[in-house]
């Protein structure tokens, strides 16, 4: 007998973030595109948590709406006030900034970009787990295939992501390779058999997918100390790492130092397809980063690149 997932006692939580928004922001229609591709593709019953300053409450709602009316479907949703997300998360965002936001006061210095790391201390204490999106998404498949994932969470794991698929963190580790033997920045080859973390290369993390144990995370002191200053500074400072990504470049160093807190999800889960680095001092090696041999559930429109949508 397999309890069938509508009574299980396990919530859909998809977490969104949709700040600083304009009816005419390009932000606006992924949102609306993304959650009437998820209401269409889902078989299960999604539970929507969506960050939001009040101008973009007020958009969101409208769109929304629209949404429910031409799919004749119904959305459970709760909106968060980011000023009050941003409260919750002060302490982090001020350890985080100074080592891995592009210029401090500018786009991604807010908290915004840090979200993920504190949204344990944002959803109510009942909620044992939820997927933060990026609203830059679309589902070529069920996201009930995500939600399957945290079933194959080790037990240490408190976050899974899915692959970085540009060279970006070869580039940040350029100096730090020079001196040391280390397949960290290297793309993934499933040629090369190696000892150690990461045998096969490892490109870091992207966090336009993040699925987050909360329940684990709410007791693990472990993570407490992995977000201390003293934490952050040892690993910068060893990988000689500045990063301009946010809550990604933390989750890379993690990778790098405590593999265990993070499981890592097959490229298929957010296949990116920004392309930029390719462009950009990496043609003849992009191509290696950028392949993703599995069955795609996600596509990931990043750096505001055009989805296609078959
Ligand atoms: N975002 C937002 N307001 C903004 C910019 C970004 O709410 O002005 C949120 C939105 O959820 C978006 C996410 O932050 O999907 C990350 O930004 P984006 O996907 O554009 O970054 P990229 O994936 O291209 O690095
Ligand atoms: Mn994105």
């Amino acid at each position: 007998f397999e309890p069938s997932k509508e009574h299980s006692n396990v919530d859909y939580n998809v977490w969104l973030i949709f700040t600083k928004v304009t009816n005419k922001s390009t932000l606006t229609f992924k949102f609306q595109n993304l959650i009437s591709n998820l209401l269409n593709v889902s078989t299960v019953p999604l539970k929507f948590h969506i960050i939001v300053d009040e101008k973009s409450k007020t958009i969101a709602k409208y769109k929304l709406s629209e949404v429910v009316y031409s799919l004749n479907k119904s959305l459970v949703y709760t909106f968060y006030n980011v000023q009050d997300c941003s409260t919750k998360l002060s302490d982090i965002v001020n350890v985080m900034t100074p080592f891995f936001s592009s210029r401090p006061g500018t786009y991604f210095s807010d908290a915004l970009f840090y979200i993920s790391l504190g949204l344990y201390r944002i959803a109510p204490s009942s909620q044992k787990r939820g997927i933060l999106l990026d609203c830059d998404l679309y589902f070529k498949k069920d996201i009930a295939l995500l939600f399957d994932e945290f079933d194959r969470f080790k037990p240490t794991a408190l976050y899974g992501l899915a692959p970085e698929l540009t060279p970006v963190y070869r580039h940040i580790l350029h100096m730090y390779k020079l001196k040391h033997n280390t397949t960290f920045g290297d793309y993934y080859c499933d040629n090369s058999i190696t000892e150690g973390i990461h045998p096969h290369g490892f490109q870091g993390y992207n966090s336009g997918v993040v699925l987050i144990d909360f329940e684990k995370q709410r007791e693990s002191k472990q993570y407490l100390q992995m977000i201390s200053r003293e934490s952050i500074k040892n690993m910068t400072e060893k990988y000689r790492f500045r990063g301009h990504l946010g809550d990604q470049d933390f989750y890379t160093l993690l990778g790098y130092e405590h593999p265990d807190l993070i499981q890592t999800l097959n490229c298929g889960f957010n296949r990116q397809l920004c392309t930029w680095w390719k462009d950009h001092g990496y043609s003849d090696i992009f191509k290696h980063y950028f392949q993703c041999n599995h069955s795609i559930v996600v596509l990931h429109g990043n750096c505001n690149t055009r989805i296609p949508k078959n």
